[in-house]
């Protein structure tokens, strides 16, 4: 039989999948001794056979009376009795907490009988009174799903009459009438009277919570925060203690160090005669734990003592809800407590000072995410501007700008040199200009998957979605918000790590951990004489070489640029995973792929390449000084030729208006006949990388000859270089049979020329299912292998990037299909397993297998704790994501994660 209902007194804190965050935590302190309400928790397998059937089992309610009878014996009171009523609050409580989702319902029991009953008991006519109005009041929101409006009108409508400002002054008489008042309004609203019998409304409330797992905002919340649906919620049914009994009593919250900044100390919010959230409501003015200690110094120092006891067992920050009734304290719930980014650091390195951790540990309890968060700059404390909404927090980050209202405009006032910041209702791939052109997005619309938020996040543009309270008149050129009019043109700022919207200007600063990883700790140190901010820079930079002299993944990085490798290499690259030399033909150096393209016979396309060849060592030589010592891996070029070449549409119009006029450029027409022959259907899958190499003659050659030159040219100014060559999309190892052949009688001949031996690695980019499949014979061939996990993600599920994510990926993850876009986190189950095929195979063939990864992926925390699992070499990823990478890739070598059972 299965069990639906297990006691406080039966689990522990390692069963939440059973008994729920909430639950396993209660059995725990109930197990540490601390001073529980007693009770029992409903399993979510009661939940999950309830989902299943749409029905509570029969079982269920079987093992509730036996449940409810050992606590009504153990508290030697009744559940709703007239005279010591035993009362109970019904809450829910998932695996993982779903803030604002599921409510609880407090003092079910109560009724007309036995709210006479509790007065008697308690000798406290008006506490009875306000605990019935309290039931009537929750279970009406939460169990019969009555707006929960119409109770707190009634409530200030009563205390207008009495003219009260404070709950507290409404009298036993007051509340009464306002019990009358909440019965007239379940009557009314639901045409049934509030139930009176106690397991009546027992069984409703646990039904409401089992139900709420399901409703349209529990289900939206999950897929944001990718909970899976199937876990269900478990109920936890706890006697009642009071916070509510007078000046003795009280409710509070509480923290064993501060999780906004992570300082050492007890932290805490308490109420005095008050119940359950009130103290977090904000209807009344909340006392400090100090004033706590003044208050009531027993049960201050019974709290103290509980708090070091959990903080001990858990060796974390716990968060605790508690409740004093007539001076004797009762802990109600507790849980390692969740904690912003900087706290997470600092807290992660004194729990290690305080001999609770190890290194191991602390580095597993940060995350990369929470380190990135560390890295965008900030509005600097201490402006005065008005914060206009609060929306969802797209893509981090900090930005100041004026309001555009379209792209267009977004594109122009930009190139005049001002800051905007595109507001739109939401966007479209129409948007990207304005996007590009904003230094920040702001969008009524769309959630964290929107268009504007990929796009954004793709890009590192700070963008805040779905703002819903921002209503966009065209017209008008502006947005109203909160009853103000912003104008285009106005200066607005946006925080994207917070979802903050402001009006007016506020500073911009660099983070001091940004600066940290820039400038080294001394620097960083010095900039500033805030103590708490030098605790977390040294909290990072501990964890951070703690990461380093852990992970087995090398971290390189993808750069371009002389300025980026130095860049990565400062934010500590051990290399250069991928150099793109497409960029290397942009620019002025347009004009001579067109000759390349162009060329009548053989020796005016030599001869046009030739040209390209200083250039391209020059680049290669700039690139190989600032990589000095390290691995600089150069990719053969990659795109289709065409993309160098003017756009097909321009160029006809261009030939067009020219023939009306008589002035036709033969230049320009022999151009557009090449453009057109050139013209590909599908260019993503057209004539580009290894392919291009091969059908056009002495392109590569040129390439490889540069690198090689540079080389050269290197050691002869005493360098150390270590280039190496990689080739794209290749399918076959005939291709890249073919195009190494190629290298190495390049590499001799210049060798030869310089008197040097030059014999630099070619390996290959692994980025088509085939080459996948394929691995062993590649391996054959290549001394190395590098995922494109960008290209491999289209070519294996079909998908062209720009096409899709933007088009439909929105729709596919709130429909379920996709849980996160596989161009961010790799699709461990399809792309994956090419991966793993690939890695196997391709060391089966060559033991000393070089094995990266230097798509998007390679900075993606999931993604890297993947590829150490699979046993990459290393990863790849911008400069920018390096720190990130060297974070994640330490944590997966401490937590490790089994690839097959993701
Ligand atoms: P949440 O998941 O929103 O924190 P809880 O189940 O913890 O909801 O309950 C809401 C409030 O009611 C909390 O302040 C909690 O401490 C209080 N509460 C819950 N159960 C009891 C109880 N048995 N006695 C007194 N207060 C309770
Ligand atoms: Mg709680
Ligand atoms: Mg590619």
């Amino acid at each position: 039989m299965a069990t639906y209902v297990k006691d406080f007194s039966e689990g522990d804190k390692d069963q939440k999948d059973l008994l729920g965050g909430k639950g396993a935590n209660l059995a725990e302190m109930t197990r540490l001794g601390l001073p529980v309400p007693p009770g029992f928790t409903i399993t979510t397998e009661a939940c999950r056979e309830f989902l299943r059937t749409g029905e509570v089992p029969a079982e269920l309610r079987v093992e509730v009376t036996m449940a409810l009878r050992r606590l009504e014996d153990a508290l030697g009171r009744q559940l709703g009795d007239f005279h010591e009523p035993l009362l109970v609050s019904v809450r829910s409580g998932a695996k993982f907490s779903m803030p604002g989702m599921m409510e609880t319902v407090l003092n079910v029991g109560l009724n007309d009988a036995s709210v006479q009953g509790l007065a008697e008991y308690s000798g406290d006519e008006r506490f009875a009174w306000d605990s019935y109005r309290r039931l009537i009041q929750m279970f009406g929101r939460t169990v019969l799903d009555l707006d929960g409006e119409l109770f707190s009108q009634a409530l200030d409508d009563a205390k207008a009459a009495r003219g009260a400002t404070s709950d507290v002054d409404l009298t036993a008489e007051d509340l009464r009438g306002l019990v009358e008042t909440f019965k007239d309004i379940v009557r009314r609203e639901t045409g049934r009277d509030f139930p009176q019998h106690p397991r009546e409304q027992l069984d409703m409330a646990i039904v409401a919570v089992l139900a709420s797992w399901g409703t349209e905002r529990a289900r939206l919340y999950r897929r944001k925060e990718r909970i899976p649906d199937d876990l269900g919620t478990a109920v936890n049914v706890c006697s009642m203690v009071f916070g509510n009994l007078g000046p003795t009593s009280g409710t509070g919250v509480a923290f064993t160090r501060d999780p906004a900044t992570g300082k050492s100390g007890d932290y805490g919010d308490y109420l005095v005669n008050a119940q359950g959230e009130d103290v977090v409501a904000g209807i009344r003015n909340t006392a400090t734990l100090a004033d706590l200690e003044q208050i009531d110094p027993t049960a201050y120092a019974e709290l103290r003592q509980a708090m070091r006891r959990l903080e001990t067992h858990y060796r974390d920050l716990c968060d605790i809800e508690f409740t004093i009734e007539r001076g004797k304290l009762w802990m109600l719930q507790t849980r390692v407590g969740k904690r912003t980014a900087a706290a997470a650091f600092r807290i992660a390195t004194h729990l290690v000072d305080e001999n609770l951790i190890t290194m191991d540990e602390a580095l597993s309890r940060v995350t990369g995410a929470q380190l990135s968060q560390l890295l965008f700059p900030q509005f600097a404390a201490g402006s005065d501007a008005t914060l206009l909404t609060t929306a969802m927090a797209a893509s981090p980050g900090a930005a100041v700008g004026r309001v555009v209202l379209d792209s267009a405009t977004a594109v122009e006032r930009a190139a005049q040199g001002e800051d905007v910041i595109l507001v739109r209702r939401e966007t479209n791939p129409d948007d990207l200009g304005g996007m590009i052109a904003a230094v920040g997005v702001l969008t009524a619309r769309g959630g964290k998957t929107s268009h504007a938020a990929v796009v954004a996040r793709g890009m590192g543009r700070t963008a805040v979605v779905g703002a819903e309270a921002v209503v966009i008149d065209l017209t008008s050129r502006s947005f109203t918000v909160a009853g103000r009019t912003v104008r285009e043109g106005d200066l607005i700022a946006i925080d994207g790590s917070t979802g903050e919207v402001f009006w007016g200007d506020v500073d911009v600063v660099p983070s001091p951990v940004t600066r940290y990883l820039e400038d080294g700790l001394d620097a960083a140190l010095a900039a500033t004489d805030d103590e708490e901010v030098r605790d977390l820079v040294r909290s990072v930079d501990r964890i951070l070489r703690h990461a380093d002299a852990t992970r087995r993944l090398r971290v390189l990085a993808n750069a371009d640029t002389p300025e980026d490798a130095a860049r990565a290499r400062r934010l500590g690259a051990q290399g250069i995973g991928l150099c793109r030399t497409e960029h290397m033909f942009l620019g002025e150096r347009r004009e001579h792929i067109e000759h390349v393209v162009l060329a009548e016979d053989d020796a005016a396309h030599l001869a046009a390449l030739d040209a390209l060849l200083p250039l391209q060592r020059e680049d290669f030589v700039g690139l190989l000084r600032e990589m000095d010592g390290l691995p600089t891996t150069i990719r053969l070029l990659d795109p289709p030729l065409h993309e160098f070449l003017p756009d097909l549409t321009e160029l006809s119009v261009k030939v067009a208006l020219a023939e009306e006029r008589g002035e036709v450029d033969e230049g320009d027409v022999r151009l557009l006949a090449a453009v057109r022959r050139m013209h590909e259907a599908n260019p993503m899958l057209g004539l580009r990388g290894v392919r291009l190499g091969l059908v056009v003659p002495g392109l590569f050659a040129l390439q490889i000859r540069a690198v090689c030159e540079a080389v050269a040219i290197r050691r002869a100014e005493g360098g150390d270089p270590h280039a190496e060559i990689m080739v794209p999309l290749v399918g076959s190892v005939q291709e890249l049979r073919l195009v190494r052949e190629e290298a190495l009688r390049i590499m001799s001949e210049v060798g030869a020329e310089h008197g040097i031996e030059i014999d630099l690695p070619v390996g290959v980019m692994i980025e088509l299912p085939r080459a996948a499949l394929t691995a062993d014979r590649i391996a054959a061939q290549a001394q190395f292998f590098s995922f494109g996990t960008n290209d491999l993600t289209q070519t294996t599920w079909g998908f062209s990037r720009d096409d899709v994510e933007g088009a439909f990926f929105a729709q596919y993850t709130a429909n379920g299909v996709l849980t996160v876009s596989p161009f961010e986190t790799i699709d461990a189950k399809g792309v994956g397993r090419l991966v793993q095929i690939a890695v196997e195979e391709g060391r089966a063939t060559r033991p000393d297998l070089v094995i990266g990864v230097c798509g998007e992926h390679g900075g993606d925390p999931e993604s890297i704790r993947f590829f150490d699992a699979v046993g990459l070499d290393y990863v790849s990823c911008s400069p920018f994501r390096v720190p990130v990478a060297r974070l994640e890739a330490g944590r997966a070598a401490v937590t490790g994660v089994d690839a097959d059972t993701r």
